[in-house]
């Protein structure tokens, strides 16, 4: 089953993003645990959660994806603010666990010129910390453009993130199509040895989730802006071999794409019907 879904606002709370979900053709979602540019969470309403949850089982959903803010930075050269990200990502994976079964994506992290290497140490220490025993929620180090200091663009960065982290069977990858593309890797025209190359750094059974967009900028530009489907550098005929790639049509894709509601479903009818057929 293909399993497609956008981006959603949590503003109206958790059931009616399901249903925001059902009505523009998706069989999943992503949300922010909070305000985007940090700040409180919404208030816990477990009566709202229980609900979504019975909607997604009734409507076969796929696992939906809770999204950590931007401001959260497990690398930041200021401890008080490593600080801040452990707490925040605590109370989130504490929440989330009210819902088992969802996935948890995050940045790994900006090293304000500390260094590539003292920011994995970080974000290591960081996912050490925050991740426990028996947890229902996958974590995911999301692949990134390599914007400034941007820690997570390459794949080797990712793969030496995992290998220090202890409890590995609670941690995978998120890759962002706009941002491995404007990373540098060459979905356009080397779909599988991207893959392959995936494979052998880090493993694609760590592969948990596919943010899929399309991008305002050629491959390598290291800006993440994202463009709708089939507008952009990506184009739809790369974004045609992605969602009916063997070895990622299992994964659920969500489009970040620049869009309003109507523009989601746009976006998915036309990716079901490539997939339908593919
Ligand atoms: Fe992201
Ligand atoms: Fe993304
Ligand atoms: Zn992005």
């Amino acid at each position: 089953m293909f399993i497609i879904g956008s981006h959603l606002s949590i503003a109206k709370g958790y059931l009616h993003m399901g249903k925001e979900a059902s009505s523009i053709g998706a069989n999943t979602f992503q949300y922010f645990t909070r305000n985007p540019r940090g700040g409180s969470m919404r208030a816990l309403d477990i009566d709202d959660i229980k609900a979504l949850q019975s909607y997604m089982e009734e409507h076969h959903f796929g696992p939906i994806l809770a999204h950590a803010p931007y401001t959260y930075n497990p690398c930041a050269a200021k401890e008080d603010l490593r600080n801040f990200a452990k707490q925040a990502m605590t109370e989130d994976l504490e929440r989330l666990e009210l819902i088992p079964g969802q996935m948890y994506n995050f940045h790994p992290g900006s090293h304000v010129k500390q260094g590539v290497d003292e920011g994995i140490v970080q974000i290591v220490a960081c996912l050490n910390d925050i991740l426990f025993p028996g947890m229902k929620t996958k974590v995911l180090l999301e692949v990134m453009a390599g914007k400034g200091t941007e820690v997570g663009s390459k794949f080797e960065e990712i793969a030496r993130i995992i290998d220090g982290v202890k409890l590995k069977d609670h941690i995978g990858v998120c890759v962002d199509t706009c941002h491995i593309h404007e990373g540098n890797y060459d979905i356009v025209n080397d779909l599988d040895g991207v893959l392959d190359e995936f494979n052998r750094l880090v493993g694609l059974d760590r592969l948990h989730a596919i943010h899929l967009n399309d991008s305002k900028n050629p491959r390598g530009a290291h800006k993440d802006r994202h463009e709708k489907i089939g507008e952009g550098h990506i184009g739809i005929d790369a974004i045609a071999r992605i969602v009916t790639h063997p070895k990622l049509t299992h994964l659920p894709f969500y489009l970040e794409t620049p869009n309003e509601l109507d523009g989601y479903a746009k976006e998915i009818a036309m990716l079901r019907s490539i997939v339908d057929n593919a």
